[in-house]
């Protein structure tokens, strides 16, 4: 029966092709700020935090207007030097804010 050979080999390549698609998809497209429209950094989530995330994708530009407003944004409320910046949780496909308290501060942390 070549024919049902055949259908089957076809249907095990589509099977393989959807597979190694999703698996490189989150590697090759790095998410784009909604702020300053830079593509995003993989940041490794610290064991110590409390989300249960593995990895966030945060901006890490450091003219992105999002990370210059939060140092007078903080300093008005707090009197505080630190700022924020965009963090996209992969899992749940929000933005939020990450806390950082210099321009370094995070940097150590990202994996690509
Ligand atoms: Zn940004």
């Amino acid at each position: 029966m070549p024919d049902k050979k055949a259908r089957l080999g076809h249907r095990v390549r589509v099977w393989i092709d959807k597979v190694l698609q999703h698996k490189e998809m989150p590697d090759k497209k790095a998410p784009l700020c909604p702020h300053c429209g830079q593509e995003m950094k993989k940041w490794k989530v610290p064991i110590a935090s409390t989300w249960a995330n593995e990895f966030f994708y945060v901006c890490f530009n450091d003219e992105c207007p999002y990370f210059v407003q939060g140092w007078e944004h903080i300093w008005e409320q707090q009197a505080t030097k630190a700022s924020y910046r965009c963090r996209l949780d992969p899992d749940t496909g929000k933005y939020g804010p990450v806390p950082v308290w210099s321009y370094d501060a995070l940097k150590n942390d990202i994996i690509d």
